[in-house]
Protein backbone atom coordinates (compact mmCIF):
# COMPACT_ATOMS: atom_id res chain seq x y z
CA UNK A 1 0.00 0.00 0.00
CA UNK A 2 0.95 3.50 -0.92
CA UNK A 3 1.70 5.86 2.07
CA UNK A 4 -1.62 7.54 2.88
CA UNK A 5 -1.50 11.32 2.88
CA UNK A 6 -4.13 13.71 3.51
CA UNK A 7 -3.30 15.08 -0.25
CA UNK A 8 -1.84 13.18 -2.80
CA UNK A 9 -0.83 16.22 -5.50
CA UNK A 10 2.02 13.91 -6.16
CA UNK A 11 0.66 11.03 -7.51
CA UNK A 12 -2.33 13.40 -8.94
CA UNK A 13 0.18 14.99 -11.40
CA UNK A 14 2.15 12.16 -12.13
CA UNK A 15 -1.00 11.61 -14.47
CA UNK A 16 -1.00 14.60 -16.26
CA UNK A 17 2.75 15.28 -16.01
CA UNK A 18 3.68 15.54 -20.20
CA UNK A 19 0.29 18.13 -20.37
CA UNK A 20 1.92 19.97 -17.50
CA UNK A 21 5.44 19.55 -18.01
CA UNK A 22 4.69 20.91 -21.63
CA UNK A 23 2.54 23.85 -20.54
CA UNK A 24 5.46 24.80 -17.97
CA UNK A 25 7.87 24.14 -20.86
CA UNK A 26 5.97 26.72 -23.38
CA UNK A 27 5.97 29.65 -20.81
CA UNK A 28 9.68 29.44 -20.13
CA UNK A 29 10.22 29.50 -23.66
CA UNK A 30 7.96 32.35 -24.38
CA UNK A 31 9.59 33.95 -21.10
CA UNK A 32 6.12 35.84 -20.87
CA UNK A 33 5.83 34.61 -16.84
CA UNK A 34 3.50 37.39 -16.49
CA UNK A 35 0.07 37.82 -17.66
CA UNK A 36 1.16 35.36 -20.35
CA UNK A 37 -1.24 33.88 -22.67
CA UNK A 38 -2.17 30.96 -20.23
CA UNK A 39 -3.56 33.79 -17.79
CA UNK A 40 -5.81 35.04 -20.17
CA UNK A 41 -6.99 30.99 -21.54
CA UNK A 42 -7.33 30.06 -17.59
CA UNK A 43 -9.61 33.26 -16.82
CA UNK A 44 -11.53 32.35 -20.25
CA UNK A 45 -11.54 28.52 -19.53
CA UNK A 46 -12.78 29.00 -15.97
CA UNK A 47 -15.72 31.28 -17.01
CA UNK A 48 -16.68 28.89 -19.65
CA UNK A 49 -16.77 25.86 -16.87
CA UNK A 50 -18.75 28.28 -14.42
CA UNK A 51 -21.07 29.81 -16.79
CA UNK A 52 -19.81 33.18 -15.68
CA UNK A 53 -19.40 36.63 -17.65
CA UNK A 54 -16.00 37.48 -15.78
CA UNK A 55 -13.31 35.52 -14.41
CA UNK A 56 -10.38 38.07 -12.50
CA UNK A 57 -7.57 36.09 -11.51
CA UNK A 58 -5.13 37.44 -8.55
CA UNK A 59 -2.23 35.89 -6.32
CA UNK A 60 -4.07 33.65 -3.82
CA UNK A 61 -7.55 33.56 -2.58
CA UNK A 62 -7.08 35.80 0.69
CA UNK A 63 -6.45 38.38 -2.25
CA UNK A 64 -9.11 37.33 -4.06
CA UNK A 65 -11.88 38.15 -0.80
CA UNK A 66 -9.85 41.38 0.18
CA UNK A 67 -10.09 42.71 -3.50
CA UNK A 68 -13.75 41.50 -3.90
CA UNK A 69 -14.18 43.59 -1.16
CA UNK A 70 -12.51 46.70 -2.29
CA UNK A 71 -13.96 46.54 -5.32
CA UNK A 72 -17.77 46.41 -3.68
CA UNK A 73 -16.24 49.94 -2.50
CA UNK A 74 -16.98 48.62 1.40
CA UNK A 75 -16.02 51.26 3.84
CA UNK A 76 -14.12 51.48 7.21
CA UNK A 77 -16.57 50.74 10.11
CA UNK A 78 -18.67 49.09 7.34
CA UNK A 79 -20.02 45.91 8.65
CA UNK A 80 -19.39 42.40 7.20
CA UNK A 81 -21.66 39.30 8.35
CA UNK A 82 -19.45 35.96 7.99
CA UNK A 83 -19.20 32.90 9.96
CA UNK A 84 -16.20 32.20 12.73
CA UNK A 85 -16.46 28.14 11.61
CA UNK A 86 -14.22 28.98 8.56
CA UNK A 87 -10.39 29.64 7.39
CA UNK A 88 -8.42 32.99 9.04
CA UNK A 89 -8.58 34.44 5.57
CA UNK A 90 -12.48 35.42 5.45
CA UNK A 91 -12.70 36.87 8.39
CA UNK A 92 -8.67 38.58 8.48
CA UNK A 93 -9.70 40.72 4.62
CA UNK A 94 -12.21 42.32 6.41
CA UNK A 95 -10.29 43.17 9.71
CA UNK A 96 -7.20 44.42 7.53
CA UNK A 97 -9.75 46.62 5.56
CA UNK A 98 -10.83 47.77 8.78
CA UNK A 99 -14.39 46.48 8.29
CA UNK A 100 -16.02 45.13 11.19
CA UNK A 101 -16.49 41.67 11.68
CA UNK A 102 -19.90 39.97 12.69
CA UNK A 103 -19.78 36.61 13.41
CA UNK A 104 -22.85 34.27 13.09
CA UNK A 105 -23.27 30.75 14.01
CA UNK A 106 -23.30 28.12 11.26
CA UNK A 107 -25.50 25.57 10.64
CA UNK A 108 -24.92 22.17 12.46
CA UNK A 109 -25.59 20.07 9.60
CA UNK A 110 -24.06 21.34 7.04
CA UNK A 111 -21.43 23.42 8.94
CA UNK A 112 -22.40 26.61 6.61
CA UNK A 113 -23.71 30.06 7.46
CA UNK A 114 -26.88 30.02 9.05
CA UNK A 115 -29.44 32.22 7.39
CA UNK A 116 -31.87 32.89 10.57
CA UNK A 117 -28.58 34.17 12.54
CA UNK A 118 -27.64 36.12 9.06
CA UNK A 119 -31.38 38.11 9.64
CA UNK A 120 -30.70 38.46 13.20
CA UNK A 121 -27.21 40.21 13.02
CA UNK A 122 -28.44 43.19 10.30
CA UNK A 123 -28.38 46.29 11.40
CA UNK A 124 -28.10 49.65 9.26
CA UNK A 125 -24.43 49.06 9.12
CA UNK A 126 -24.75 46.03 7.48
CA UNK A 127 -23.12 46.07 4.06
CA UNK A 128 -22.02 42.58 3.05
CA UNK A 129 -22.59 38.87 3.78
CA UNK A 130 -19.93 36.21 3.35
CA UNK A 131 -21.21 32.47 3.08
CA UNK A 132 -18.54 30.15 3.02
CA UNK A 133 -18.82 27.06 1.02
CA UNK A 134 -17.08 25.08 3.54
CA UNK A 135 -15.70 21.51 2.99
CA UNK A 136 -17.21 21.67 -0.08
CA UNK A 137 -20.77 21.76 0.45
CA UNK A 138 -22.59 24.94 -0.40
CA UNK A 139 -24.45 27.69 2.08
CA UNK A 140 -27.46 28.09 2.16
CA UNK A 141 -27.43 30.63 -0.69
CA UNK A 142 -31.02 31.01 -2.02
CA UNK A 143 -32.55 31.92 1.34
CA UNK A 144 -28.81 34.24 1.74
CA UNK A 145 -29.29 36.08 -1.53
CA UNK A 146 -33.22 36.65 -0.61
CA UNK A 147 -32.07 38.04 2.44
CA UNK A 148 -29.33 40.30 0.72
CA UNK A 149 -32.15 41.57 -1.81
CA UNK A 150 -34.30 42.23 0.81
CA UNK A 151 -31.78 44.57 2.88
CA UNK A 152 -29.25 45.41 0.12
CA UNK A 153 -26.89 43.78 1.02
CA UNK A 154 -23.44 42.16 -0.81
CA UNK A 155 -22.78 38.97 -1.30
CA UNK A 156 -19.34 37.55 -1.42
CA UNK A 157 -18.94 33.67 -1.81
CA UNK A 158 -15.79 32.17 -0.11
CA UNK A 159 -15.64 29.25 -2.71
CA UNK A 160 -12.25 28.65 -2.01
CA UNK A 161 -13.07 25.15 -0.75
CA UNK A 162 -16.34 23.95 -3.39
CA UNK A 163 -15.14 25.10 -7.16
CA UNK A 164 -17.04 22.79 -9.27
CA UNK A 165 -19.94 22.52 -6.99
CA UNK A 166 -23.55 22.94 -8.03
CA UNK A 167 -26.23 24.83 -6.36
CA UNK A 168 -29.63 24.01 -6.96
CA UNK A 169 -32.48 26.23 -6.40
CA UNK A 170 -35.90 25.13 -5.50
CA UNK A 171 -37.32 25.86 -9.14
CA UNK A 172 -34.71 23.19 -10.16
CA UNK A 173 -31.83 25.70 -12.02
CA UNK A 174 -28.57 24.82 -11.50
CA UNK A 175 -25.68 27.37 -10.66
CA UNK A 176 -21.52 26.46 -10.34
CA UNK A 177 -21.14 27.87 -6.51
CA UNK A 178 -19.01 31.31 -6.53
CA UNK A 179 -21.47 32.27 -9.08
CA UNK A 180 -24.29 33.31 -6.99
CA UNK A 181 -23.15 36.45 -5.61
CA UNK A 182 -21.82 39.47 -6.26
CA UNK A 183 -18.67 38.17 -6.54
CA UNK A 184 -17.12 34.77 -5.65
CA UNK A 185 -13.88 34.70 -5.05
CA UNK A 186 -11.81 30.72 -4.93
CA UNK A 187 -8.10 30.10 -4.40
CA UNK A 188 -5.69 27.35 -6.01
CA UNK A 189 -3.99 26.47 -3.45
CA UNK A 190 -2.23 23.73 -4.12
CA UNK A 191 -4.59 21.55 -1.91
CA UNK A 192 -7.38 22.89 -3.22
CA UNK A 193 -9.95 20.88 -5.32
CA UNK A 194 -8.61 22.96 -8.37
CA UNK A 195 -5.09 23.39 -7.16
CA UNK A 196 -1.74 24.99 -8.61
CA UNK A 197 1.80 23.87 -7.88
CA UNK A 198 2.05 27.13 -6.28
CA UNK A 199 -0.28 29.82 -5.01
CA UNK A 200 -3.59 31.42 -7.11
CA UNK A 201 -6.35 32.85 -6.84
CA UNK A 202 -9.19 34.05 -9.02
CA UNK A 203 -12.85 36.00 -8.51
CA UNK A 204 -16.18 35.73 -10.68
CA UNK A 205 -18.94 38.07 -11.37
CA UNK A 206 -21.63 38.41 -13.64
CA UNK A 207 -21.26 42.77 -13.97
CA UNK A 208 -18.61 43.94 -16.32
CA UNK A 209 -18.18 46.63 -14.99
CA UNK A 210 -17.30 45.43 -11.50
CA UNK A 211 -15.05 43.14 -13.20
CA UNK A 212 -12.94 46.00 -14.83
CA UNK A 213 -12.91 47.49 -11.16
CA UNK A 214 -11.45 44.20 -9.64
CA UNK A 215 -9.03 43.54 -12.51
CA UNK A 216 -8.16 46.97 -12.29
CA UNK A 217 -7.46 46.80 -8.04
CA UNK A 218 -5.41 43.54 -8.39
CA UNK A 219 -3.29 45.60 -10.75
CA UNK A 220 -2.47 48.61 -8.68
CA UNK A 221 -5.64 50.75 -9.81
CA UNK A 222 -4.34 50.87 -13.33
CA UNK A 223 -5.79 50.06 -16.30
CA UNK A 224 -3.24 51.79 -18.95
CA UNK A 225 0.50 51.58 -17.37
CA UNK A 226 1.40 53.84 -15.18
CA UNK A 227 -1.91 55.81 -14.71
CA UNK A 228 -3.55 54.83 -11.29
CA UNK A 229 -6.96 55.58 -11.06
CA UNK A 230 -7.69 53.93 -7.80
CA UNK A 231 -5.50 52.31 -4.69
CA UNK A 232 -5.21 48.76 -5.38
CA UNK A 233 -2.74 45.91 -4.94
CA UNK A 234 -0.67 43.86 -6.53
CA UNK A 235 -1.84 40.28 -7.11
CA UNK A 236 -1.22 38.60 -9.98
CA UNK A 237 -1.83 34.71 -11.13
CA UNK A 238 1.60 33.79 -13.15
CA UNK A 239 1.95 32.18 -16.27
CA UNK A 240 3.10 29.09 -15.03
CA UNK A 241 0.63 28.62 -12.64
CA UNK A 242 -1.71 29.26 -15.10
CA UNK A 243 -0.73 26.91 -17.57
CA UNK A 244 -1.02 24.39 -14.91
CA UNK A 245 -4.34 25.25 -14.00
CA UNK A 246 -5.53 25.04 -17.14
CA UNK A 247 -4.53 21.28 -17.87
CA UNK A 248 -6.60 20.68 -14.29
CA UNK A 249 -9.43 22.27 -15.36
CA UNK A 250 -9.96 20.03 -17.79
CA UNK A 251 -9.86 17.12 -14.90
CA UNK A 252 -11.98 18.87 -12.25
CA UNK A 253 -14.99 16.94 -13.18
CA UNK A 254 -13.25 13.96 -12.91
CA UNK A 255 -11.11 15.20 -9.56
CA UNK A 256 -14.62 15.83 -8.05
CA UNK A 257 -15.82 12.30 -9.29
CA UNK A 258 -13.36 10.54 -7.42
CA UNK A 259 -13.18 12.44 -4.37
CA UNK A 260 -17.08 11.35 -4.11
CA UNK A 261 -16.37 7.81 -5.26
CA UNK A 262 -13.79 7.86 -1.97
CA UNK A 263 -16.66 9.75 0.49
CA UNK A 264 -19.00 6.98 -0.67
CA UNK A 265 -16.33 4.26 0.44
CA UNK A 266 -16.52 6.21 3.88
CA UNK A 267 -19.57 6.71 3.66
CA UNK A 268 -21.09 3.07 3.60
CA UNK A 269 -18.76 1.88 5.99
CA UNK A 270 -19.83 4.48 8.35
CA UNK A 271 -23.53 4.10 7.98
CA UNK A 272 -25.15 3.51 11.41
CA UNK A 273 -22.25 3.91 13.71
CA UNK A 274 -23.95 5.87 16.21
CA UNK A 275 -20.28 7.36 17.38
CA UNK A 276 -19.90 9.03 13.69
CA UNK A 277 -21.93 11.19 11.56
CA UNK A 278 -20.97 11.55 8.15
CA UNK A 279 -20.93 14.98 5.89
CA UNK A 280 -24.85 15.81 5.04
CA UNK A 281 -25.98 16.85 2.16
CA UNK A 282 -28.71 19.19 1.53
CA UNK A 283 -30.81 19.33 -0.84
CA UNK A 284 -29.84 22.47 -2.67
CA UNK A 285 -26.29 21.32 -3.22
CA UNK A 286 -23.76 18.47 -4.54
CA UNK A 287 -20.82 17.80 -2.23
CA UNK A 288 -17.15 18.09 -3.84
CA UNK A 289 -15.90 16.98 -0.60
CA UNK A 290 -12.47 19.27 -0.29
CA UNK A 291 -12.90 17.93 3.31
CA UNK A 292 -14.49 14.40 4.55
CA UNK A 293 -15.20 15.15 7.80
CA UNK A 294 -16.98 13.54 10.44
CA UNK A 295 -18.84 14.78 13.77
CA UNK A 296 -18.18 12.52 16.89
CA UNK A 297 -20.30 12.07 19.36
CA UNK A 298 -18.87 10.34 22.71
CA UNK A 299 -15.49 9.59 21.04
CA UNK A 300 -12.13 11.14 22.63
CA UNK A 301 -10.69 12.89 19.21
CA UNK A 302 -7.47 13.92 20.41
CA UNK A 303 -6.73 9.55 20.93
CA UNK A 304 -8.39 8.51 17.89
CA UNK A 305 -6.16 11.17 15.96
CA UNK A 306 -3.15 9.60 18.09
CA UNK A 307 -4.05 6.31 17.58
CA UNK A 308 -4.43 6.78 13.41
CA UNK A 309 -1.12 9.16 13.30
CA UNK A 310 0.76 5.39 15.08
CA UNK A 311 -1.14 3.72 12.15
CA UNK A 312 0.16 6.04 9.65
CA UNK A 313 -2.99 7.51 8.66
CA UNK A 314 -3.27 11.47 8.78
CA UNK A 315 -6.45 13.29 10.43
CA UNK A 316 -6.73 16.68 11.22
CA UNK A 317 -9.04 19.06 12.80
CA UNK A 318 -10.08 22.26 10.49
CA UNK A 319 -10.30 24.31 12.64
CA UNK A 320 -9.09 23.70 15.99
CA UNK A 321 -9.98 27.03 16.94
CA UNK A 322 -13.28 29.48 15.59
CA UNK A 323 -12.30 32.54 14.20
CA UNK A 324 -13.71 34.48 16.57
CA UNK A 325 -11.89 32.88 19.79
CA UNK A 326 -8.28 33.51 17.82
CA UNK A 327 -5.81 36.03 19.48
CA UNK A 328 -6.12 38.20 16.54
CA UNK A 329 -9.65 39.51 17.22
CA UNK A 330 -9.41 39.28 21.25
CA UNK A 331 -9.60 43.22 20.89
CA UNK A 332 -13.11 42.60 18.98
CA UNK A 333 -16.30 43.52 20.65
CA UNK A 334 -17.47 40.87 18.45
CA UNK A 335 -15.36 38.03 19.79
CA UNK A 336 -17.25 37.79 22.77
CA UNK A 337 -20.08 36.35 21.55
CA UNK A 338 -21.51 33.02 22.17
CA UNK A 339 -21.54 30.89 19.07
CA UNK A 340 -23.13 27.59 20.65
CA UNK A 341 -23.04 25.55 17.10
CA UNK A 342 -19.55 26.17 16.18
CA UNK A 343 -18.41 25.50 19.64
CA UNK A 344 -20.10 22.60 19.32
CA UNK A 345 -18.61 21.55 16.23
CA UNK A 346 -15.11 22.75 16.94
CA UNK A 347 -15.31 20.19 19.65
CA UNK A 348 -15.88 17.14 17.46
CA UNK A 349 -15.07 17.81 13.91
CA UNK A 350 -12.34 15.34 12.41
CA UNK A 351 -11.38 15.20 8.68
CA UNK A 352 -10.11 11.95 7.15
CA UNK A 353 -7.82 11.91 4.38
CA UNK A 354 -9.49 13.05 1.15
CA UNK A 355 -8.47 13.48 -2.19
CA UNK A 356 -8.48 11.98 -5.64
CA UNK A 357 -5.66 9.52 -5.51
CA UNK A 358 -7.19 7.18 -2.64
CA UNK A 359 -7.64 3.79 -3.88
CA UNK A 360 -9.49 1.17 -2.19
CA UNK A 361 -7.06 -1.02 -0.36
CA UNK A 362 -5.97 2.52 1.73
CA UNK A 363 -9.85 3.42 2.27
CA UNK A 364 -10.20 -0.22 3.71
CA UNK A 365 -7.32 0.57 6.19
CA UNK A 366 -8.09 3.69 7.42
CA UNK A 367 -11.69 2.86 7.82
CA UNK A 368 -10.74 -0.52 9.09
CA UNK A 369 -8.89 1.72 11.65
CA UNK A 370 -11.29 4.34 12.35
CA UNK A 371 -13.96 1.71 13.39
CA UNK A 372 -11.27 0.20 15.54
CA UNK A 373 -10.79 3.13 17.58
CA UNK A 374 -14.35 3.59 17.74
CA UNK A 375 -15.35 0.03 19.10
CA UNK A 376 -12.35 -1.03 21.15
C1 LIG B 1 -7.81 28.41 1.46
C2 LIG B 1 -8.89 29.31 1.88
C3 LIG B 1 -8.80 30.70 1.71
C4 LIG B 1 -7.54 31.41 1.30
O1 LIG B 1 -6.92 30.97 0.18
P1 LIG B 1 -5.33 31.22 -0.02
O2 LIG B 1 -5.12 30.95 -1.45
O3 LIG B 1 -4.62 30.29 0.89
O4 LIG B 1 -5.07 32.66 0.33
C5 LIG B 1 -9.90 31.46 2.04
N1 LIG B 1 -11.03 30.91 2.54
C6 LIG B 1 -11.15 29.59 2.72
C7 LIG B 1 -12.43 29.04 3.26
C8 LIG B 1 -10.08 28.74 2.42
O5 LIG B 1 -10.21 27.43 2.63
Amino acid sequence: MTPIQMVDTKKQYLKIKEEVDAGIQEVLDSAAYINGKPVQDFAKNLSAYLNIANTVTCGNGTDALQIAMMGLGLEPGDEVITPSFTYIATVEVIALLRLVPVFVDVDPKTFCIDPEQVVKAITPRTRAIVPVHLYGHAANMEAILEIAQNHKLFVIEDNAQAIGGDYIFKDGTKKKNGTMGHVGATSFYPSKNLGAYGDGGALFTEENELALRLKMIANHGQQVRYYHEMVGCNSRLDSIQAAILNAKLKQLDSYISARQQAAAYYDATFADNKSLTVPFIASYSTHVYHQYTLLLEGVDRDGMAKYLAEQKIPSMIYYPVPVHRQKMFASFSSSNIVLEVTDWLTDRVISLPMHTELDEEQLQYITHHVLNYINA
